[in-house]
């Protein structure tokens, strides 16, 4: 299994090396905002620790992702008044793994509406609008 890359895009984010629009956090995970949201309410959960993906995680960095992504799926789906709420994951370049540091996307979703595409930049202050929502939905 190749290594895990400490210049991955997430590490810099924990290390508070680049800005993120984050929502939650505790001692062992990170919520923040997918820049390039495929609905209104995307987010990333993540562990604090090194992990390339599920492939390479420990159980108790999964089991504390988990808590967390449930958490945030929870609310997130309060927040967007959502009929459901999609988990989506990627483990390696061709499972379609982007960042390789282990992330969940967490998608609120209504009914008949598809997710946007791939690959568009979200506007910055809606981000942040959807963000505060989300938080203000956390128990
Ligand atoms: P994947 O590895 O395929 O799950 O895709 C990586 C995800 O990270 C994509 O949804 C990107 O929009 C998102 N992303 C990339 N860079 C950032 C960043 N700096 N802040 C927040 N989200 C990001």
């Amino acid at each position: 299994m190749t290594a895990y890359d400490t210049e991955n895009i997430f590490a810099k984010i924990l290390r508070g090396e680049i800005p993120a629009t984050r929502v939650y956090e505790d001692d062992e995970t990170l919520a923040f905002m997918d820049i390039m949201p495929r609905t209104d309410g995307h987010l990333l959960v993540i562990p604090k620790t090194p992990c390339r993906n599920v492939l390479d995680a420990t159980p108790e960095q999964l089991a504390s992702v988990i808590a967390t992504v449930q958490k945030l799926a929870r609310a997130a789906k309060t927040a967007f008044d959502a009929g459901g709420v999609t988990i989506q994951q990627f483990n390696e370049a061709a499972g379609g793994q982007e960042v390789f540091h282990l992330h969940f996307h967490v998608l609120p979703r209504q009914d008949g509406v598809s997710m946007r595409p791939p690959g568009q930049m979200g506007d910055f202050d809606e981000i942040a609008a959807h963000a505060e929502k989300i938080r203000a939905a956390l128990d």
